[in-house]
């Protein structure tokens, strides 16, 4: 996939009506600062176009990124803020919901996991919500450069059995620093786009 150009297009409160796009969809979810605005903004190739995610209480959105006039980044708003209080957590639940329930052109589903650590209980909540919706996660591992090279299949693979996920389940390290991972991102959006 080469990136030609990109806008953010449309920004989702809880009250927004989801948009009717005619291209595909694929959603990017997980907890706050697991590097999802740096994933989103090293495949689109800029700086800070996708902003780092909400602080706690701050307005949660759904920001749909449209790429090449040919297929939208969805950037779910992130989860996980203890602090977060029971207003914002009720919310943001509702636009994930929402959202998974009712776009009609999402295509795939991203859930980003940092790699240096198993996935906490609300990346258990979210894998499940996900599949119970009907899509089959892929696992973007964040943060790949900050472990070593000989760390990197010992902790695939506890993300993959904390998850309970099965072989099939495509787990992509990604480093943000790096771009390593990045192509084989690229791979499996075309594989969406020649769909
Ligand atoms: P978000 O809250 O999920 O959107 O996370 P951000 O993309 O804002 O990243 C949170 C923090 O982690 C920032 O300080 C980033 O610079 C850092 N970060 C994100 N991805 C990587 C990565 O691949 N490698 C390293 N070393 N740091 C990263």
């Amino acid at each position: 996939m080469i990136i030609k150009n990109v806008s953010l297009e449309t920004v989702c409160g809880i009250t927004s009506k989801l948009p009717e796009n005619i291209h595909p969809e694929v959603a990017f979810a997980g907890k706050s600062n697991v590097g999802k605005s740096s994933l989103i903004n090293g495949l689109m190739n800029r700086k800070s176009l996708a902003r780092t995610s909400s602080q706690p209480g701050k307005t949660q959105t759904i920001n749909y990124y449209n790429i090449n006039d040919e297929i939208y980044f969805v950037d779910l708003p992130g989860y996980g803020y203890a602090q977060a209080n029971e207003h914002v957590k009720a919310q943001w639940g509702k636009m994930i919901e929402d959202y998974l329930h009712k776009s009609k052109q999402l295509k795939l589903v991203f859930l980003l996991i940092d790699i240096r650590h198993a996935p906490s209980e609300n990346d258990r909540i979210m894998y499940d919500w996900i599949r119970r919706n009907g899509y089959d996660p892929i696992i973007i591992a964040t943060k790949l450069d900050k472990i070593n090279r000989s760390q990197i299949q010992k902790q695939v693979k506890l993300i993959r059995t904390t998850l309970q996920a099965g072989a099939d389940t495509q787990i992509v390290p990604y480093s943000a620093q790096t771009k390593q991972g990045r192509e084989e991102i690229y791979e499996i959006l075309d594989g969406i786009l020649a769909a």
